[in-house]
């Protein structure tokens, strides 16, 4: 970010949110000098060049790349549990002048120079989805809402996922048991939704809705509408923040959105969309035009977006994405402390980050439209506001948390990045015994 940019965000009352890029940014990348923003503003345009391969991006770039930062993300491929997947959108607005510090490179091209050792207690299934799960792609933790995942692919893969373990293809460093859009296993989770009649909620995620076509989405749409218990579903989308060009252009899925969300509403239920936006940066013309869509066709959109470390973790940068979201009519709904997943600990922080954040955004803007920032428990605890845990061990970095709706009588940990804590911390955490009773030792005081 500029100086003059950073001088301007500290003004509370400054009005940067409302400024929408719309320069032709992309021709920028050697190999799309000549693209035309009506190419570039087509969908087929932006999956026919989706960029999957280091080589790939090699060539687009061209001169713009260094050799010590190709090497460098060759080595990150070693390691990372996600394959690549990049829209020409998202990769035109990385700042390819300083790619090391771009909050959108990090989420997407993982460099072995900025990987950091897994913390001990990661998990690959941190949040016990699969032990939670009645049926094959459902997770069923809360009384009334269930998490149905119904594909595992996505129109980009974020390193950071929280569903490493199945989302995308295996790479060089995890196998996966990776499965595409199937009929058959979805009608067992339409199936047993039927047969509980408490469930009222259902998140449709994956994956990302956006890979479903249009027939899938009516497909889900309409079997989950016809379950007079169900009332709300929610298809998530990373889409709307990485390929807005598919809501402009996209007139067959854009059309099966808006007869689902119709539908739902003639029948007194809800359908909306959950996106995904990380950080201002990946803001422009395309999403106010995308969104403009949307609203005016009635479709309410909601965001949740994950705290990361040198993405979104300052409090300018999370108030200009908080304003300029709900500029665009779409609601900010959940701030997300980092799952402790494998390939990640050098995005985490804090939860005192968080904390902090949680108190400086608070009062910037509308209630309604300020996000709820929350620490979904490792082990199956589920999503808990930031500074609602029981204890919190700030020097060896270690918070006790309880969910008496979810899992009465359980306690549950959240872990600091080691890296964060200070010397004399990171040393005891180097001991496997020190670890354990530094835990031990935390719950004992949280009094659970
Ligand atoms: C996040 C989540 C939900 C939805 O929770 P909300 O707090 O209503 O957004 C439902 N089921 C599971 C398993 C989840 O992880
Ligand atoms: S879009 Fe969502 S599900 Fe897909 S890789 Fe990114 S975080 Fe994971």
């Amino acid at each position: 970010m500029s100086l003059s940019k950073q001088v301007l965000l500290k003004d509370p009352t400054n009005t940067l949110h409302r400024q929408f890029k719309n320069d032709e940014f992309w021709q920028k990348i050697p190999a799309w000098s000549s693209v035309t923003r009506a190419e570039f503003g087509d969908h087929k345009w932006q999956i026919k060049n989706t960029l999957v391969k280091i080589d790939q991006i090699q060539k687009v770039l061209g001169p713009r790349l260094s050799d010590s930062f190709y090497r460098d993300m060759l080595g990150g491929q070693k390691i990372t549990p996600m394959n690549i997947r990049i829209t020409p959108y998202v990769f035109a607005l990385i700042n390819w002048d300083n790619p090391i510090d771009d909050p959108l490179r990090k989420q997407f091209l993982p460099i072995a120079s900025q990987s950091l050792p897994d913390h001990p207690f990661h998990m690959e299934d941190s949040l016990s989805e699969d032990v939670d799960s009645p049926v094959p792609t459902l997770t069923h933790r809360y009384p009334d809402k269930v998490l149905f995942l119904p594909t595992t692919i996505c129109p980009v893969y974020c390193n950071y996922c929280t569903r490493s373990r199945i989302i995308g293809g295996s790479t060089e460093s995890v196998e996966k048991d990776t499965y595409g859009a199937n009929q058959t296993k979805w009608d067992a989770v339409f199936d047993y939704i039927k047969k509980n009649p408490t469930i009222e909620d259902v998140v449709i995620s994956g994956g990302d809705a956006y890979m479903l076509t249009a027939k899938q989405l009516t497909y889900i749409a309409e079997s989950l509408l016809a379950i007079p218990h169900v009332r709300r579903m929610r298809f998530a989308t990373k889409g709307i923040a990485i390929f807005p060009q598919k809501i402009l252009t996209d007139d067959e899925w854009v059309n099966a959105v808006i007869a689902m969300v119709k539908k739902a509403r003639a029948m007194g239920k809800q359908a909306v969309i959950h996106t995904h936006f990380s950080s201002p940066i990946e803001i422009t013309e395309w999403s106010r035009l995308a969104m403009e869509r949307l609203y005016f066709e009635g479709v309410l959109v909601r965001n949740q977006a994950v705290l990361q470390a040198g993405v979104n973790d300052s409090v300018e940068e999370m108030v200009l994405l908080t304003r300029q979201l709900s500029f665009m009519n779409i609601q900010p709904y959940y701030i997300y402390m980092h799952d402790m997943v494998p390939g990640c600990e050098h995005l985490r922080t804090t939860l005192r980050t968080g904390v902090s954040l949680e108190k400086a955004v608070r009062g910037t803007t509308a209630g309604f439209n300020t996000p709820t920032f929350v620490c979904d428990l490792p082990g199956g605890g589920g999503k808990r506001h930031v500074a609602s845990y029981e204890y919190y061990d700030e020097e060896n970095g270690i918070s006790v948390w309880t969910a008496p709706n979810v899992k009465p009588g359980k306690v549950f940990t959240y872990f600091d990045p080691i890296h964060c804590l200070n010397k004399d911390a990171q040393a005891r955490w180097g001991e496997e015994k020190t670890r354990q009773e530094m835990v031990q030792s935390a719950k004992k005081r949280s009094g659970h």
